[in-house]
This record gives C-alpha cells, structure tokens and sequence, in this order.
C-alpha cells in the first residue's frame, strides 16, 4: 500500500515535470500553453515557481512517454493521468490544456487541475484530476505549500476560488493565499488552514449569483472557532483579475479598506435583503443567528448579539431567545 502510494507520487511528480517541459521547450508549448499565461500577465519566474505546464493536443502523448520511461499503466491509470478505454486503447486525460500542478502541505504533486484555452462554452473550462488514493480533493488547499510560511508569519489566511487568483495574488506580492478550487469548503481544508493561523479573510468573485451560496458555506468556519472575515470586489472582477489591474500599494490598500467582519457583514447583506418586509426579515434575523449559533465561543457570540441587534434594528432580548431556540446553549 505504502508502495502503491509512493509510485503513484513519482507517476505525477513525472507529469508535472513533463507538462512544464512541454511548455517551456516544445513549439506548441511555447504558441498555445506559455503564451496564454504571459496574456494572463503571468511572468517566467512566476510560471516555474507554480511549476505550470502544458499538456499536447496530441491523443497519448503524455501516456507514450510515459511508458516508455518504465512508469507503469497501472499507476497512470490509478493517478487518472492516463484512461483506459474499452477497447483497451490509453489515451492522456488531459489533452491541449495548460496545467496547474495541484501540491500537498509538504510539496509533493497530488493532481492537476487542467485548463482549456478558449473560452468556449461547451467544454467545461477546468478539468481535475480524480479522486484517488493520494489526491482526495476535500483535503487538499490548492496553493497550501507555497503560502503557509506566510500564512503563519502574517497570522492569517486569503481565501480564494480559484487557481489563477492564487496565482496572480503571489505575484502581487501577497503569499499567504490558498484556493479551495471551486467547491464549498470542507471542515478538513478549513482544519489544514486552523493548524497556521485562526484567522480567515475569504475573497468573493464579483459575481453577486454566487454570494449567498458562499456565504452560507462560511458556517462551518465559524464551527472551527475561527475568525472570519470577507472581502468583495468589483462588479465582474474576481482576485485575479482585480489584483493584474491594480498596483500594489492599492491592492494592499483595498484590501486592508474592504475586509469586512464576517458577522456583521452578513447582518448587513440580510437587511438589503429584507428591505422594508417585516416577514422576509423575521426569516432572515433567524438566518443570522444560526451564524452566531455556531461560535464556539459565548463571550464572542454575546457581543456579536449586541451587533446585529444595532445592524438589523432589532432588540437583544428577541435575538437571545432565538439563539436559545436554535440551539440548547446558553449565553
Ligand atoms: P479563470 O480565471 O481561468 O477563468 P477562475 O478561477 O476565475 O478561472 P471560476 O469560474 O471563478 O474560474 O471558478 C473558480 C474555480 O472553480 C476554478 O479555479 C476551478 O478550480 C473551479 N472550476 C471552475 N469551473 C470548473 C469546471 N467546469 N470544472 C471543475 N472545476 C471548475
Ligand atoms: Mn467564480
Ligand atoms: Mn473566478
Ligand atoms: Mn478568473
């Protein structure tokens, strides 16, 4: 078993080196793969510290080379780098994409995360890797291993969507940034995040269709006894796009200017929600205090009762006896 797992490890440590080569050092790498990064403003140093690459159009390219170093199918089949069709022919699973090498805490390649290069709505823009016996992807931060010295040493985690908002993020200046690669975040990735600092300040795209999704997501942070706080951007912009167009003074400034308690940012999202309807905000003042329900800590929930009182007009007394109705703990 152990075995298994550490030759799967060298099977996308290989790829990973073949993709970045691929890149780097053949015609098509360098016309589809590197020039599509240099437009998204990524520079060389930034391109080989990610370790990006680029996977040929071809059918089996990756696959051929790499039988043809001794890796066994067996692996490429298992690390979901190579398919095995029915009728026995193994054609690469990522084909014509640019790679984002996907690495555990420690360094070591757990997957990929593949991107098309048009922005054609047909095919799904990113492709990753399976699920497997080294890449279980509710427990994986994508960015973890380059960020968590800054992580540590600034006491507090950016938390984005996306690969290239990691990315473009570092490249700004800002390290101590992790990606949880486009799905809710899981109680085991917030727990990888707890073990360098309590502190979380998550970055929304500015795309208002998945605000609320995201923000009922932050629940489970709140559970982990962490200090949340969010941060949006502009109308269209996500961290990527917003941090390629700003200077870095700016971008520092804006985000020190616009990160926002969790709580009480909430509280406020809810009452434009609600407007001047009383039912709609009799709903929504039980919403919020579920958040508040689910810090563990009754001083921190005490006063956060205080807040949202003052924010959504309401008085203390209705929102304690709510609290005491959605959960038996006492405050
Ligand atoms: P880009 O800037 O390259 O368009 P993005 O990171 O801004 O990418 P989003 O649409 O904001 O893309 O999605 C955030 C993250 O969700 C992506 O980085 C990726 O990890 C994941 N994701 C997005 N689309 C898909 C998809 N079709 N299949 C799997 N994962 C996806
Ligand atoms: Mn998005
Ligand atoms: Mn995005
Ligand atoms: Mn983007």
């Amino acid at each position: 078993q152990a075995n298994e797992k550490e030759s799967m490890y060298l099977v996308s440590e290989f790829a990973q080196k073949y993709f970045h080569n691929t890149l780097m050092n053949t015609d098509e790498g360098q016309a589809i793969g590197y020039s599509y990064f240099k437009e998204r403003g990524f520079t060389g140093d930034t391109i080989k510290k990610f370790g990006l690459g680029y996977s040929p159009e071809e059918w089996d390219a990756f696959s051929k080379e790499a039988l043809g170093k001794a890796y066994k199918l067996d692996y490429l089949d298992k690390t979901g780098l190579t398919i095995v069709r029915e009728d026995g022919r193994t054609v690469d699973r990522f084909r014509g994409r640019v790679m984002f090498p996907i690495q555990s805490m420690s360094g070591r390649v757990l997957g990929f995360g593949g991107r098309i290069l048009s922005n054609d709505k047909k095919a799904a823009k990113y492709l990753n890797s399976p699920e497997s016996e080294i890449y279980h992807k509710s427990k994986v931060l994508y960015g973890i291993f380059h960020a968590k010295q800054a992580i540590a040493k600034q006491d507090n985690c950016y938390l984005v969507e996306g690969y290239t908002d990691v990315i473009q993020m570092h490249q700004a200046g800002i390290e101590n940034v992790v990606a949880s690669s486009g799905t809710a975040l899981t109680p085991d990735q917030i727990r990888l995040i707890n073990r360098l600092t309590k502190n979380i300040t998550v970055l929304f795209d500015g795309d208002a269709a998945g605000l609320r999704a995201s923000v009922r997501g932050i629940d489970l942070i709140l559970e982990e006894g962490m200090n949340v706080k969010v941060c949006t951007f502009p109308d269209g912009d996500d961290p990527d796009s917003f941090a390629k167009k700003t200077p870095h003074d700016e971008l520092i400034a804006y985000l020190e200017n616009n990160s926002k308690d969790f709580i009480q940012f909430k509280a406020g999202l809810l009452m434009d929600e609600a407007k001047n309807d009383p039912v709609k905000k009799a709903g929504l003042i039980r919403d919020m205090v579920t958040s508040i329900s689910k810090i563990p800590d009754r001083i921190q929930r005490e006063i956060y009762v205080q807040e949202v009182a003052r924010i959504m007009d309401i008085s203390e007394q209705v929102l304690v006896s709510t609290l005491s109705q959605i959960v038996q703990k006492d405050i």
